[in-house]
């Protein structure tokens, strides 16, 4: 099927056009995110393929679909960036990937509760320079620590399980769906505010909708221990950026880990090196020494990217032969009815 797919880098090409030998799409690829001012570019296109900063609200979904697209294959597990009541209206079937790995997202959120306890990101800097003084250095130990994870769906449980099992933590989740599972080998359902209270790390790995929208904000803060760890690898508008600001100049967080950030969609996935950056709330971010960003690249291992694209193209598959795609999105299900 005629696919345009949009956002690309050069190892989204490379990943689709290995799986697409066997699938056999015609895969058009533009650099270009999806907006409304590119959306011209998917004119007769029945399908298009987007990622996680690719805006289809409503306006660029009506576009979309009087040049004749039906498919929108989100090659993400989040869908956050979609209109679905629009989508739906307009007739357009939605499609995602998700769990093309789970573990991808969950050992990068072990990685970055580890490199802000045991400080690495300053060591690295510091070795370099031939200065192996400790002082600043010191960490803690994660044994017996407090972990607080909230969502614990596929990413979550993974989340949990290593430090449950891997690191002897005491880990309080919190869901609106408990997970039975994870309650058998140690794990405590706890609601929202004792798990704020009680929890030494925080980790968010829930989905972006309306009822997370900031569900980290001035109120959940204060409920926090004074230095806590927080850990967002989920999608960057489950925290409001300048609460979290404050909590840091007071020192209520003690070490924060991004991988996602509400303003992302102007900054991540290009090269700004030479450029100023314009988003004063990020460069402030960046200037603390407890803070460590990453540029939403959680999902990115050889493994996940195998799972993406060969995932994505069998939604794209079973919609041309008129099957519902496995990772058809049911709006009534996600949203209710
Ligand atoms: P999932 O659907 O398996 O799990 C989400 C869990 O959140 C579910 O158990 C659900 O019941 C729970 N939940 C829903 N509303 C909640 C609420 N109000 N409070 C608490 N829990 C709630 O999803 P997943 O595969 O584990 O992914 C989680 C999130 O991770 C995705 O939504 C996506 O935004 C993000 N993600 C990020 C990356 C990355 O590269 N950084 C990659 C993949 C996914």
């Amino acid at each position: 099927m005629k696919t345009a797919v949009f956002s690309t880098r050069s190892y989204d090409e490379c990943f689709l056009k290995a799986a697409n030998q066997k699938a056999g799409h015609e895969l058009h690829f533009f650099e270009a995110r999806l907006t409304e001012r590119t959306c011209r570019l998917a004119e007769g296109f029945p399908a298009v393929c987007v990622f996680v900063n690719d805006q289809l609200d409503r306006p660029v979904l009506e576009k979309l679909a009087s040049g004749g697209t039906r498919l929108i294959a989100l090659r993400c597990a989040g869908f956050n960036n979609v209109d679905l009541r629009a989508a739906e209206a307009l007739g357009f079937t939605v499609a995602r990937v998700p769990a093309y790995s789970p573990h991808a997202v969950a050992e990068h959120t072990v990685a970055l509760v580890l490199a802000l306890v045991r400080k690495l990101h300053k060591a690295y800097n510091r070795v370099r320079e031939g200065n192996f003084n400790l002082e600043g250095l010191l960490g803690f130990d994660l044994y017996k620590k407090v972990v607080g994870v909230i969502g614990t769906g596929k990413i979550g449980s993974l989340v949990s399980r290593a430090f449950l099992v891997g690191f002897g933590c005491r880990v309080l989740c919190h869901d609106v769906r408990p997970n039975p599972e994870l309650v058998a080998l140690g794990a405590e359902y706890v609601p929202m505010e004792t798990l704020c209270a009680q929890s030494d790390i925080i980790t968010l790995h829930c989905p972006l909708l309306p009822e997370t929208h900031h569900l980290i904000n001035e109120t959940t803060l204060q409920l926090m221990k004074d230095g806590v760890i927080l850990i967002n690898t989920s999608r960057g508008a489950l925290i409001h950026t300048r609460a979290v600001i404050r909590a840091l100049k007071t020192g209520k967080i003690g070490g924060l880990g991004l991988d996602v950030y509400e303003e992302e969609a102007d900054l991540f996935f290009e090269d700004l090196s030479n450029r100023i950056i314009q988003d004063d709330v990020f460069a402030r971010m960046l200037t603390f020494p407890n803070v460590i960003i990453t540029g939403h690249q959680a999902f990115f291992t050889q493994e996940a990217l195998e799972a993406i694209a060969r995932e994505t193209l069998e939604n794209i598959t079973a919609f041309q032969e008129g099957r519902n795609p496995p990772g058809l999105i049911e709006v009534e299900k996600v949203l209710g009815s």
